[in-house]
Parts: C-alpha cells; sequence; structure tokens
C-alpha cells in the first residue's frame, strides 16, 4: 500500500479496523454478559476475566478474525478458564483464595 493510497483511505482504514476491534471484544463481552464471578458471584461484565488464560484470550480476540476457526482457538481457552472477577483473580494469583 503507497502512501498516497494510505493518506486517501486512511479514515476510512481506521474506521474499519476499529469496527472489526469492537466485534471482536463484542464476542467476549456477549459470552461473559451472563457469567458471573466464581468465587464471590460477582456479575458485572466489566469485571469478568478468564483465570488463567485472561491475557491470551484478549490477545487472540484482537489477533484474528471473528470467523470460526478462530473463534474455537478461543473458545477453547475460555473452556479451559474459569470466569473471575478483577478481584479474586488478583486473589488467585497471589494464592490468598484457592480453588478446588
Ligand atoms: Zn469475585
Amino acid at each position: 500500500m503507497t502512501n498516497a493510497h494510505y493518506e486517501k483511505y486512511k479514515d476510512t482504514i481506521k474506521k474499519v479496523a476499529r469496527r472489526n476491534y469492537r466485534k471482536r471484544i463484542v464476542l467476549l463481552s456477549e459470552f461473559l454478559s451472563d457469567k458471573s464471578c466464581n468465587h464471590c458471584g460477582e456479575s458485572e461484565t466489566i469485571c469478568l476475566k478468564f483465570y488463567p488464560h485472561d491475557a491470551e484470550i484478549r490477545k487472540i480476540t484482537k489477533r484474528v478474525g471473528t470467523n470460526p476457526k478462530s473463534r474455537k482457538e478461543i473458545f477453547h481457552l475460555i473452556d479451559e478458564s474459569k470466569i473471575l472477577c478483577s478481584n479474586c483473580f488478583i486473589k488467585v494469583d497471589n494464592d490468598l483464595i484457592e480453588f478446588i
């Protein structure tokens, strides 16, 4: 892609990238929307994380498209994770609480 081309379509490219990014993030929010923390019951979606694969799941979600194959990779990691809120996530990470 030439610079002139990029300059001309810069706004469109950014807009599309942003829209795709949001679409991918929405996938996680939708998944978490009816979930709650396995430890304390917190159900506020924005507070919820995947333990221990949160960083990886979010990284893949941002990188890959929303096609079924990419989703499969994400859901495989989600399957192996527990849903925890940010507080409990930190506590588990520091061995303050334990999971059976
Ligand atoms: Zn919690």
